[in-house]
């Protein structure tokens, strides 16, 4: 408890010391950065194996902290591994470095979006809200079925239902859709956020088109996805930034889609590891690889299920397993939600669950139709702030 107050009454210690905001050096390992900053190694090597794997996932637009006091001795670093957990360096009474993992504050407020076309979505969604995030997410979802550019009229209405995080009063990360519309000369268009994560239409066909495949036969998963989860045993905050499949040593790995090659080498934490950029963006990751097949190389083009590696327990590995990433930039996304569903169409219970949701959201939709509600305008989040471990209180300087 007694060890983070100072963290609490720091400001009022703060008088010559400064914050230097600085972006995450993209390709730069965490021991390079201790490195450059003169910090203990030894900080990377207190991290256990997860955490440790944990820097490699250090996403580059990153906007860290660093607390400097007038003798230029660093005080606090603060780096955010994802919008939920941030790595915490600070030195304490004793004049020691520390690492901690701690989470970041945000609060989610649900919201609704009502607008009318002006020009085009993604600028009448801007200038409502003030939100690049959810203009280019709306875009993003409505791409392949509505021609924004063709059958659009000034004054056609778009509604959004979504979750919003805010930190100090800015909007925090991206926004989650649970559903939207957009009425085109008095067609609709919506779509539904699932249980299972995926949006549908109002049919209940799916949306977005994934052609995503799992990168083993016969998959057993054996770790899911988790921005943040609490370890009640360790009392430590964890991540898990891709998913695991239990797989004997030598078990083939396949590509999850087509793409080329864009990393085909050894890190620390991920060990023998190969990432794929895909058509659509997002890069897919396979980690702990016994080895390479012979011939893949950094820009190789490869095939959905073209086999590419071998599973093995190479870097931070407690055994033989794949762990798979799928990254949209630097951001990790679970990859299970952009895997190939095997089923078409909802039955039994499925169904009626999703009837419940779209009920739901047609009513919302319905409404913001008929009351046109004007939209609070808020600004993106730029920067870290300072957190209070144990009351959860963010302090800005
Ligand atoms: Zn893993």
């Amino acid at each position: 408890m007694g060890r983070y107050l100072w963290l609490l009454l720091l400001p009022l210690f703060l008088f010559g010391s400064s914050v230097k905001p600085f972006k995450w050096n993209n390709g730069e390992s965490f021991l390079r950065f201790l490195e450059h900053k003169k910090l203990p190694l030894a900080l990377f090597y207190s991290l256990d194996k997860e955490d440790q794997q944990l820097t490699e996932d250090i996403p580059f637009t990153a906007n860290c902290q660093m607390l400097v006091s007038d003798k230029k001795i660093i005080q606090q670093i603060l780096i955010p591994v994802n919008d939920e957990l941030q790595l915490q360096i600070y030195l304490t009474s004793k004049k020691r470095y520390k690492i901690h993992v701690i989470p970041i504050v945000a609060e989610m407020y649900h919201e609704v979006l009502y607008t009318e076309i002006q020009t085009v979505p993604y600028d009448d969604i801007l200038k409502a809200t003030g939100s690049t995030r959810l203009a280019s997410r709306f875009v993003k979802m409505f791409k392949g079925r509505v021609n924004f550019k063709k059958d659009i009229k000034p004054g056609d209405p778009l509604v959004i239902v979504y979750e919003q995080k805010y930190r100090l009063g800015k909007y925090f990360s991206m926004p989650e859709v649970a559903g939207a519309m957009i009425e085109i000369g008095g067609k609709r268009y919506a779509v539904y956020k699932h249980t299972d994560g995926r949006y549908y239409d109002a049919k209940g066909a799916q949306f977005e088109k994934f052609l995503f495949k799992l990168p083993i036969r016969n998959a057993r998963m054996t770790s899911g996805f988790t921005k943040r989860r609490y370890h009640p045993v360790l009392h430590r905050y964890r991540a898990h930034v891709g998913v695991d499949f239990g797989a004997r040593p030598g078990t083939q790995i396949l590509a999850t889609g087509e793409g080329r090659v864009c990393f085909c080498g050894y890190s620390n934490g991920y060990g023998n590891t190969i990432k794929i950029r895909h058509a659509n963006g997002l890069v897919s990751l396979y980690a702990h690889q016994k080895g390479f097949k012979k011939g893949i190389h950094n820009g190789s083009k490869v095939k959905q299920g073209e086999m590419i590696g071998f599973v093995g327990s190479t870097g931070l590995s407690s055994g033989p397993h794949l762990h798979f990433g799928m990254y949209d930039g630097s951001t990790p996304i679970n990859p299970m939600s952009v895997m190939k569903k095997k089923t078409e169409g909802f039955t039994g219970k499925e169904y009626r669950q999703f009837v419940a949701i779209r009920t739901k959201l047609d009513k919302i939709f319905k409404e913001k139709l008929r009351t046109k509600p004007v939209k609070r305008k808020a600004f993106d989040f730029q920067n870290t702030y300072y957190v209070d471990k144990d009351t959860f209180k963010v302090k800005a300087f």
